[in-house]
């Protein structure tokens, strides 16, 4: 089964092709992504017209760059697959008309796929997949939660952020640091040069004794510092802030992975999302997990974020394990606002 697959939920115009014959991890064959972040760097985020308009833009060209990279033509696709939620209402738009216009012109069936099961099983496209069962951390720009993942279409959430995701967090304390958009990488690259000692910052819910998170307090934190030190701020200070902002996340971020390895007696993780790109929370899972036996597992650095790989992989997945999603009518609706939880997957996304 060769699957082509769209991702437009944000700000990425993602295209890739996914083999699944045979039984093993399903093959990615090319893949292509444009990323709009020049284009609403100057608005310090992303508006949602102009990136469903970029999507509509970019999407053929794309598509056929991934069939000439493949060496395939439109005639070798079985399935297509978009992301049909969460996301920009618009932008989900352009991949599910696309999808399903293809779709039906093919006369092959389509698939909506939830982007966060996307991201979920993008440690799927490494040389070093994961096996089942395991604990994700899925630490996105939109969404922070841990989950139990017993096989493909089993998505237990054992705790979640009540207010901020962590990738948010990143985000706004970047931009209170006059950082540019998007702030997680550059208050990471900043973070290098400073001192994470040197301001004393919240971990908000560290102790709470369950699996949930919250970021914004820290936000507001950053907020209180910066305005302390005044309307210009120092280079130095800066990176110290910038530097104690990361520690406060990933030190959160840690405990509550291991408190959840631990609670479902598990021996492996998996951290997807964005966020899952950072190198201090790579350095510090990695030393606590092999610590303590437990294997942990990312996307390659360049798929972390949004792609077309990780939907195609997702649908070429739930293709093999047999879980029925496909949809012959080509009618399509999107979920802009959608929960990856055992019920949501497993009812919602039957289409029919
Ligand atoms: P969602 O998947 O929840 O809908 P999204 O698609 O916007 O949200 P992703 O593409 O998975 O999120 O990730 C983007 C987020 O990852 C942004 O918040 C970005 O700042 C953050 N991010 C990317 N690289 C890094 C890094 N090296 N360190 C910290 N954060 C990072
Ligand atoms: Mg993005
Ligand atoms: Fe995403």
């Amino acid at each position: 089964m060769i699957v082509l697959g769209f991702e437009s939920s944000c700000d990425e115009t993602g295209v890739a092709l996914v083999d699944s014959s045979g039984a093993g991890v399903p093959r990615l064959l090319s893949h292509a992504l444009h990323s709009q972040i020049a284009m609403h760097q100057a608005y310090g985020g992303v508006v949602p017209e102009l990136a469903s308009r970029d999507h509509i833009r970019r999407v053929l060209p794309l598509t056929e760059q991934v069939l000439a990279d493949a060496g395939r033509t439109l005639k070798d696709v079985d399935v297509v697959a978009f992301t049909r939620g969460p996301g920009l209402a618009g932008a989900l738009l352009v991949g599910a008309g696309v999808a399903c216009s293809l779709a039906a012109a093919l006369g092959k069936p389509v698939m909506g796929v939830h982007h966060l099961e996307g991201h979920l099983l993008s440690p799927f496209l490494s040389q070093d997949p994961p096996e089942f069962a395991f604990v994700a951390l899925l630490v996105s720009g939109g969404h922070t939660q841990l989950m139990q993942v017993d096989r493909v279409g089993s998505y237990e959430v054992l705790g979640e952020t009540i207010d901020d995701a962590a990738g948010e967090a990143f985000d706004k304390s970047a931009k209170l640091l006059g950082l540019p958009y998007p702030g997680g990488p550059a208050l990471a690259k900043l973070a290098a040069q400073g001192n994470p000692l040197a301001f004393k910052l919240p971990r908000p819910l560290l102790h709470s004794g369950d699996l949930d998170f919250s970021f914004s307090g820290l936000k507001t934190a950053v907020l209180t510092q910066s305005k302390k030190l005044g309307a210009v701020i120092s280079e130095k200070d800066k990176a110290d802030l910038a530097a104690s902002t990361q520690a406060a996340i990933v030190e959160v971020l840690l405990k509550k992975s291991l408190k959840a390895l631990e609670q479902t007696g598990l021996k492996r993780l998996v951290v997807a999302g964005g966020v899952g790109a950072n190198t201090l929370l790579r350095e510090q899972l990695n030393a606590a997990c092999s610590k303590r036996g437990i294997r942990v597992h990312y996307p390659e650095l360049h798929l972390c974020t949004d792609n077309g790989a990780m939907i195609a992989m997702a649908a070429a997945m739930r293709l093999q394990a047999g879980v029925e999603m496909v949809n012959t009518a080509y009618s399509f609706d999107v979920m802009p606002r959608w929960s990856l939880g055992k019920s949501a997957v497993g009812v919602a996304a039957k289409v029919t």
